[in-house]
């Protein structure tokens, strides 16, 4: 409930806009459950102004619909019934404030600038989460700060210190609340029911309030609304940190959108500026930073676009289990390396690991305990390698290391700490005794100590030998090749 005296004070102030007879009708259209095409096209061509509005909105690529309409008929068979509806208005009652003489103690442009901010953020936001009825966003983004407006009007000399004093817009409500009572998302709300918009629509101004109440009843629409106040906020104050932080805390919070979602939400926004600056008859901002803007949200665009290919394509590159590289990840750089290494004469050194009587493992624990096993083989196995070196699941418990560049020497240096990480791992120490793990490893150089191969097959059939004769010879051992 409201603050009485507020309340009090809104029933008898005579100062509100009164809303134009066009208006009044579409509210009324709203309402009735079943409203015909003919209906809404009589009510916009009796305003001119309105049914050029709706000409250009019909051509507006932020409506998608790109085809000319000639008439307003067919503006709003284009459009859609419901969707026209709430055209007409956000137009009409936006007008019914803006004809009115401006406010000496509000700035009212930059009250404007900021509504249609969030009414584009809002519907984008709506599209970006998959919600219908784009419009109906557009329109509660658009009207849910009216209530400052409505302040403004009815207590200009004392609303205006309190609005201009506050640092944002929740420090805004805040103050409103403990110097009148009400804040101005009550205030919005009551107008808004006055005018008898459908209350759905109404209860946009107070979508920010019901965060602090219900998060979970929250609805998707409220969770828009109340994102995008902080975009529009984020767009007003640009280069500002802290503004695009909020954006990214209230995105992740209200919507779950991570901050990929939220830059294409950004992106959305920038790339409809000049459009709705000209559907609005307003200068959102200054033209160059709508420039700036743009083409950073085209760059911006094309990094995540990267980001994701390579993402992709690291995936591509690992084995699903261990995450180790996989297989066609290791033959295509074996290839590369041997090619670069004949070539240039450097060294290549490649070895197979294959971990000791792990079926007996997964016999005595069962698949799973193996599974986790290889797990932490890999991990323990990857701390000891520098970032150059391959390590690859070859198959099963199999795994082929490439070292570029190492010679023999080094190379088995390399390879006893790595024999050293995997057999002094701690499996699941049940009863008491840890499971351990022990590896058997072949190895071969090429282009170093006098060995030489023709084709890479060669070197891995050569460290496949090897490593049996580690197995041979008693396992948890290196062997080299030789001919
Ligand atoms: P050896 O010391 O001779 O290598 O003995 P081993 O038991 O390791 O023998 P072998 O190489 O023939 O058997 C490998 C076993 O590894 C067979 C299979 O059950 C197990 N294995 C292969 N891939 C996986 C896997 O992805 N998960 C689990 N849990 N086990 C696997
Ligand atoms: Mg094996
Ligand atoms: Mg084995």
């Amino acid at each position: 409930m409201m603050n009485e005296s507020i309340a009090q004070r809104l029933r008898y102030c005579s100062t509100l806009p009164s809303l134009p007879a066009v208006a009044i009708r579409i509210i009324d259209l709203a309402n009735k459950p079943e409203t015909s095409m003919v209906q809404i096209c009589e009510q916009v061509s009796l305003d001119p102004a309105l049914s050029a509005k709706f000409l250009k909105v019909a051509r507006s690529p932020l409506y998608l619909t790109r085809r000319a309409a000639n008439n307003v008929r067919q503006a709003v068979s284009l459009l859609g019934t419901h969707a026209s509806i709430m055209i007409a208005l956000s137009f009409s009652l936006m007008q019914s404030f803006r004809e009115n003489p401006d406010s000496k103690h509000i700035d009212t442009v930059r009250f404007w600038r900021r509504a249609v901010l969030c009414a584009l953020a809002c519907r984008a936001l709506g599209e970006k989460c998959g919600l219908k009825k784009l419009d109906d966003l557009f329109l509660a983004g658009l009207m849910q700060d009216i209530g400052i407006l409505v302040f403004d009007v009815m207590m200009p000399e004392e609303y205006a210190p309190v609005n201009q004093a506050a640092t944002d817009h929740d420090a805004l409500l805040e103050t409103e609340r403990e110097v009148f009572g009400a804040g101005h998302d009550e205030v919005g709300y009551w107008l808004l029911k006055r005018w008898k918009l459908p209350d759905y629509l109404a209860l946009s101004c107070l979508a920010r309030h019901s965060l602090t109440q219900e998060k979970e009843a929250m609805s998707r629409m409220a969770g828009c609304i109340a994102v995008s106040g902080y975009i529009a906020d984020q767009f007003m104050n640009m280069g500002n940190r802290e503004m695009a932080t909020h954006s990214a805390t209230a995105a992740k919070e209200f919507l779950d959108l991570d901050d990929d979602g939220l830059a294409d939400v950004l992106d959305a926004v920038a790339m409809s500026l000049p459009e709705a600056e000209s559907l609005f008859d307003i200068s959102l901002l200054d033209s160059s930073e709508i420039s700036a803007l743009m083409s950073e949200a085209r760059d911006l665009q094309m990094l995540r676009q990267l980001k994701k290919s390579r993402e992709l394509e690291l995936n591509s590159q690992r084995d699903a289990l261990t995450g180790a590289h996989n297989r066609g990840y290791l033959d295509s750089i074996l290839e590369r390396e041997f090619e670069l290494s004949s070539r240039h004469g450097w060294p290549l050194s490649v070895a197979m690991i294959d971990l000791d009587h792990f079926k007996t493992v997964n016999d005595m624990y069962g698949h799973q305990v193996g599974d986790a096993v290889l797990i932490s083989v890999v991990r323990a196995v990857q701390g000891v390698l520098r970032p150059d070196d391959i390590f690859a699941r070859y198959g099963g418990e199999e795994f082929v290391v490439v070292l570029p560049g190492a010679g023999l020497e080094s190379t088995l240096r390399v390879l006893q700490r790595l024999k050293d990480s995997i057999s002094s791992l701690e499996h699941f120490p049940i009863k008491g005794e840890p499971l351990r793990i022990t590896a058997s490893i072949g190895v071969a150089t090429h282009m170093d100590a006098g060995q030489r191969f023709e084709r890479i097959e060669d070197i891995v059939k050569a460290i496949d030998q090897a490593m049996y004769q580690a197995k041979n010879r008693g396992r948890n051992r290196i062997e080299m090749w030789r001919q």
